[in-house]
């Protein structure tokens, strides 16, 4: 079942019963008939239409701001700043898609030939409510621009993102049968990826989610780009300015209300800065305390998406404290229907505790002390999760040397998390596989053609 319910008030507004296996088995069908003529336009029209995409989501940035405000409880000017990068995003592919598929010469020993850079049919996507129209872009947007045809299957509770979206792409020129959108539930998902026409298939979510795809991928031998959960680290070596830093790094774990995959979730703080880093930040996130509507805009601290998710953190936080560790801050559900939650801060995490190898994913920050530069490297990757990394400090040197130790897709110098439409994407380790954005994510359902000349 599909739901829109407010996770400010709890009311639930709407039901949209599962696709039955029947429409799921035409919608593939669509897919991979829209395939046939959609690879065969000219990749400076499948780019036009994409820019043209870029221009409806700019228009129709509001109406999509209230949907994910209503939906997820997002506050609506990030709303507002998450369309800002689908904008982005579609623009990039639609100005630099064309030099990204362009054939590519190769001289041989003996002669010479060609890397044909084509689709490979139509592909599964399967997202997240987190960040609902940022992740589909994400896929949808180089995929279009290559002449790959998309089937995709939204996070259950934002329908109404999901059909919004398909509207704009449809709007713009995008064939009717070359992005589908599904109400399918999860359950559904291995059998399509059974299907031999579907092709490969992306999927942004939670671990358990990757390894069921994983495992259905690769019983199919069907590509696959995983991007799951992080529990990213932020190393603070040393700085001119704590008070900025401390800042930064709270605006950066409160975002999305804690629910960014790459938002630093554990903070690793050399000592000699460590009990006042601490302080500060458990004053500032005091911030955070006072729940507000999600739709007004001087709102700081939105409800988390459902109230499942802020119970499940509720319980994390209950468990690391039964387990040993320290409240700094916060730790409390806020009475009433909503799905509200304090920010919180914890220290004094070790590694015997749950917290210090989950995902948590929500308004927690964890801290941990460090003595040395190498000690505050270990504590980092001492993590099954390797997605992004950020280290503070004013040496760059000495920045870059711990960034080549850290075992994680990305790295980002005195700034946190963000993304960026030419700077690919994704993790090592049990973060996932695959590359999005950039010149690397258009690549990966691509079928690089030798042609010998
Ligand atoms: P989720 O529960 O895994 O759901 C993600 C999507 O997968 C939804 O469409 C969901 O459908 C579907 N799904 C769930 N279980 C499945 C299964 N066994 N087989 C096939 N599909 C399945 O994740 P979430 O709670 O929405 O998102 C939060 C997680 O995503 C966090 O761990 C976060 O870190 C991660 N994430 C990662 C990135 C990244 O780029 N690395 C970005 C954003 C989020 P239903 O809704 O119908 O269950």
């Amino acid at each position: 079942m599909y739901t829109v319910t407010n996770p400010a008030t709890g009311e639930r507004i709407e039901e949209i019963g599962n696709a039955t296996d029947e429409e799921v088995r035409a919608a593939i069908e669509r897919v991979h008939r829209g395939y046939g003529s959609w690879r065969l336009r000219p990749v400076t029209e499948r780019a036009a239409i994409v820019a043209r995409a870029a221009e409806l989501f700019a228009e129709r940035s509001d109406e999509l701001a209230e949907i994910m405000t209503l939906e997820m409880g997002k506050r609506i000017n990030e709303g507002r700043g998450e369309v800002g990068i689908v904008v982005d995003i579609f623009r990039y592919y639609a100005e630099h898609g064309p030099e990204l598929v362009a054939d590519e010469p190769l001289v041989l020993r003996n002669g010479a030939a060609v890397i044909r850079k084509e689709p490979i049919g139509a592909l599964l996507g399967v997202m997240p409510w987190n960040f609902p129209c940022y992740q589909v872009a994400r896929f949808v947007a180089p995929n279009l621009v290559l002449g790959n045809t998309i089937l995709l299957k939204h996070a259950s509770i934002c329908p109404r993102s999901a059909a919004a979206i398909e509207r704009i792409l449809h709007d713009a020129g995008v064939p009717e049968d070359a992005y589908v959108n599904v109400f399918a539930s999860s359950r559904q998902v291995p059998w399509m990826l059974e299907d031999p026409r579907i092709q490969g298939v992306s999927l942004t979510g939670s671990e358990q989610a990757g390894i069921s795809v994983a495992a259905e991928a690769g019983r199919n031998l069907k590509r696959c780009v995983l991007e799951l959960g992080g529990s990213d680290p932020l190393i603070v070596l040393d700085t001119e300015d704590l008070e900025t830093t401390v800042n930064t790094v709270a605006t950066a774990r409160m975002r999305n209300c804690g629910q960014s995959c790459n938002a630093p979730k554990r903070m690793i703080v050399l000592s000699e800065l460590y009990d006042e880093f601490v302080d500060r930040l458990a004053k500032r996130v005091a911030d955070f305390y006072q729940p507000g509507d999600p739709a007004d805009p001087a709102t700081k601290l939105p409800p988390l998406a459902s109230v499942a998710a802020a119970d499940e953190v509720a319980a994390q936080i209950e468990t690391a404290i039964r387990q040993g560790a320290t409240l700094r801050a916060g730790g409390h559900r806020v009475d009433g229907p909503g799905a509200y939650l304090e920010a919180t801060v914890l220290t004094d995490v070790t590694p015997e505790m749950n917290a210090y190898r989950e995902e948590i994913f929500g308004p927690v920050v964890l801290v941990f002390r460090a003595t040395t530069e190498e000690e505050a490297i270990a504590i980092a990757n001492d993590s099954p999760f390797g997605l992004g990394a950020s280290v503070f400090g004013t040496d760059p040197a000495r920045l870059r040397r711990v960034a080549d130790r850290i075992e994680a897709g990305m790295v980002y110098f005195n700034k946190s998390g963000g993304s960026e439409a030419d700077l690919p994407f994704g993790g090592i380790k049990r973060s996932g596989m695959g590359r999005e954005l950039g010149a690397l994510g258009i690549e990966e359902f691509m079928n690089k053609k030798s042609i010998r000349l």
